[in-house]
């Protein structure tokens, strides 16, 4: 089967963990402080604190935020559920807000229908790896007196009007999973312009403790104190995934040009076929593209999708609205609530995407959806 997404591993990414096998730091050493700073410049040159996934990430930033019991988060959901997941285990409460027609992405006037005085976070979503709508989430969320957050979980190397994503939002969170643009393995990362958050992110990640002795309660106990204000858990990525990421960075443009090379190849073969429709990418956009959404528009996604995976490719569909998940809909939370999310997720279909796909496969993947709608060559 032909998977929808997969890492690139080359022998320089091999060599690179290899070394730190080798050396004293599994964890918590040097390759940290590197991955940290390689990763820091990256996004436009802030913080960055790596973590054990993007799902950690986001737990952190919540908690950076100071998100509590009773806060209300906005989000977007059009997402995987761990967007939405990570702000209610800090027992805040999500407000779903519909998304725009075109990207899939947070739509800033629902955001702001959404707003009320218990508002603490506007959690957006780089879907696809087309970055947020920035300017106006911003103008809301700071209105609001609340914090921007940026899953860009789809989005490491996207550009939206020549600022890198990391520097769009308050807080900006990373994943790492294999079939992301960049791999760890597992890993994440939290990513702020804001020395409080990075801070905050970097306590929660360690159990929350205080080690600088100026800020202990009781500084005298000890060279060995350390102390806990406020509870944290362990999210600490380690020295050998670390030293991954920072090889896998080397290529980041290599993966973005070649992944935006499949996207527009992609778009040549299917732009005559009057079935579907190709993904849209506003002006400004610079996208590193981690899905091609395709979007079926004669209500035939699912037969579609049984037709390509029966032909051993792996499509998949991205997203199940979140608060379909029978968690949600078990907490009071109804279908129909969000319609241009749930009406994008009954068309989507993602097709092969990733950086090692051939010319080929494509031209294959693409000749198989044609032939479907009986487009022949
Ligand atoms: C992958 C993903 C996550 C979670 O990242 P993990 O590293 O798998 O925990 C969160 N949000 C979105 C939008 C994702 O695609």
């Amino acid at each position: 089967m032909l998977p929808y997404g997969r890492q690139s591993i080359v022998e320089e990414d091999v060599r690179a963990v290899v070394e730190v096998l080798r050396g004293d730091w599994l964890t918590t050493g040097p390759a940290v402080d590197r991955f940290e700073a390689d990763l820091g410049a990256r996004v436009g040159g802030h913080g960055a604190v790596a973590v054990t996934s993007g799902t950690g990430a986001l737990h952190v930033a919540y908690a950076a935020a100071g998100l509590r019991p009773g806060d209300e988060v906005v989000v977007a959901p059009l997402t995987f559920v761990a967007t939405a997941a990570a702000a209610v285990l800090h027992g805040a409460r999500v407000v779903f807000a519909d998304v725009s027609e075109d990207t899939g992405n947070l739509d800033p006037d629902a955001a702001k229908a959404a707003l009320t005085s218990r508002t603490r976070v506007v959690a957006g979503v780089d879907y696809a790896g087309h970055p947020i709508d920035a300017e106006p989430l911003r103008r809301i969320a700071d209105d609001a007196g609340a914090l921007l957050l940026e899953d860009a979980a789809h989005s490491i190397g996207s550009i939206w009007h020549g600022r890198p994503v990391g520097d769009l939002a308050d807080l900006t969170t990373l994943s790492f999973f294999p079939t992301k643009n960049l791999t760890t393995a597992e890993g994440g990362a939290v990513v702020s312009p804001d020395a409080g958050l990075v801070r905050a992110a970097r306590r929660f990640r360690n159990h929350g403790l205080v080690r600088e002795r100026d800020e202990q309660r009781y500084p005298d106990e000890g060279g060995w104190h350390q102390e806990v204000h406020a509870f944290g858990l362990n999210y600490r990525l380690p020295d050998v995934l670390c030293a991954l990421g920072s090889s896998q960075l080397h290529r980041l443009d290599a993966f973005k040009r070649r992944r935006a090379e499949i996207h527009a190849r992609y778009d040549a073969a299917l732009v005559d076929v009057a079935e579907v429709r190709t993904p849209a990418c506003r002006e400004g956009a610079d996208p590193a593209w981690h899905l091609y959404p395709l979007r079926v528009l004669d209500g035939r996604r699912r037969a579609l999708y049984d037709h390509l995976r029966a032909n051993g490719i792996g499509v998949q569909v991205n997203y199940v609205p979140a608060y379909w998940h029978p968690v949600f809909e078990d907490m009071g939370y109804r279908r129909g609530q969000c319609p241009v999310a749930e009406r994008y997720y009954q068309q989507q279909l993602s097709l092969p995407l990733f950086p090692d796909l051939s010319d080929a496969d494509v031209d294959r993947v693409a000749g198989l959806v044609r032939e479907f709608f009986g487009h022949g060559d």
